[in-house]
C-alpha cells in the first residue's frame, strides 16, 4: 500500500520568513490537503552561529499569522511541537559513520580562501570542488569521529543525476561539472544542510518535499546521499522563487522583507 502523503515545513531560524517562504509553505499545505495527508514542522536550527531565538519566535508568530498548521510533532503541552534538528545529532552521526564506512566521504582540509578560488559551475556561484584536491582514499580511515574536520561527499564524476520534479518536470545535473564534492559535516561538529535534510526527510518518512527552486541542484546532491544509504527518495516539488521589486533575491535578515511585516503594512495602509 502506498504510504499516506507526508510533507514538511522546514524553516531555518537564521532570518525572517519572507514572501518566498510563505509561498512555498502555501504550496506545501495545499499539496498535503489535496493528497489527504499531513505536514510536520521541522526547525532547521543546526547552525548555532546564525540561528537566533528572536528569529525562531518570529517564525512561530508568522506561521500563526498566515494560518499554517501541522498535524504531527512532539507533544508540547497538548499541542504539536516542532521537530528540532539540534536534538537529532545522534542520528546524523550514525549516518555520517555509515557513509564513511561505505567510502563515500573524505576529510577536506582546504581553507575558506581555497574555496573562494576554486572553479565555479555553469550555474553561477556554485563551487565545483576540483578532483585533484581529493585526498587519498585511505585518508578517511584515520578518523572515527566527524568533529574537527570538514567532510565532503565524493560525487561520481561524469554521472548525470536525474529526477522528475512535480512542477518543473525532468531535471538533471552532471556530477563533477554542475556540482562537485559537497560538504556533509563541518569542522565545528555540525552536519551540513545536505546531510541533515536527507536524514530527516527519510527518518520522518516524508513522501514529498516542497521547496524553493533555488534548491534544484541541492536535490541532485541529496539524491546521491539517498542512493549511498540505499534509501528510497521522496518525490520533489520545486516552487519558483519570489524576487524583490528590484529583481533581487529577498534577504532573510532584512526585517523589511519579513512577509508578516509587509502584510501588516499593506493592511494598515488600506485601512487608512
Ligand atoms: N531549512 C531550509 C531552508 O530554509 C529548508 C530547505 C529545504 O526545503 O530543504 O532553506
Amino acid at each position: 500500500m502506498r504510504e499516506k502523503y507526508r510533507g514538511r515545513l522546514a524553516p531555518s531560524p537564521t532570518g525572517y520568513l519572507h514572501i518566498g517562504h510563505i509561498r512555498t509553505f502555501e504550496v506545501a499545505m495545499k499539496r498535503a490537503r489535496e493528497e489527504n495527508g499531513i505536514l510536520v514542522l521541522r526547525i532547521e536550527d543546526l547552525d548555532r552561529e546564525r540561528c537566533r531565538d528572536e528569529y525562531e519566535r518570529a517564525i512561530y508568530e508568522d506561521l500563526k499569522y498566515f494560518g499554517f498548521v501541522w498535524q504531527e510533532g512532539p507533544d508540547v503541552g497538548g499541542e504539536f511541537g516542532p521537530y528540532r534538528q539540534s536534538e537529532r545529532m545522534e542520528l546524523y552521526r550514525k549516518v555520517w559513520r555509515e557513509l564513511k564506512k561505505g567510502g563515500f566521504l573524505f576529510p577536506c582540509w582546504r581553507s575558506r580562501r581555497d574555496m573562494e578560488e576554486a572553479p565555479r559551475g555553469p550555474h553561477g556561484n556554485e563551487v565545483v570542488y576540483p578532483v585533484e584536491w581529493r585526498p587519498a582514499e585511505e585518508a578517511a580511515l584515520f578518523y572515527d569521529e566527524a568533529a574537527g574536520m570538514n567532510w565532503r561527499f565524493r560525487v561520481p564524476i561524469g554521472r548525470r543525476v536525474e529526477f522528475v520534479d512535480g512542477r518543473v518536470g525532468n531535471y538533471s545535473a552532471l556530477a563533477g561539472k554542475d556540482f562537485g564534492d559537497f560538504p556533509v559535516w563541518r569542522k565545528d561538529d555540525v552536519p551540513a544542510y545536505e546531510l541533515a535534510v536527507v536524514v530527516d526527510d527519510w527518518a520522518m518518512r516524508i513522501t514529498e518535499v516542497v521547496r524553493g527552486e533555488d534548491l534544484l541542484l541541492s536535490t541532485c546532491r541529496q539524491l546521491l546521499i539517498y542512493e549511498a544509504m540505499g534509501w528510497e527518495p521522496p518525490a520533489f516539488y520545486h516552487v519558483p522563487l519570489v524576487l524583490g521589486t528590484d529583481g533581487r533575491k529577498l534577504s532573510k535578515r532584512d526585517g523589511a522583507s519579513r512577509a508578516a511585516y509587509q502584510a501588516r503594512m499593506i493592511l494598515e495602509k488600506s485601512e487608512n
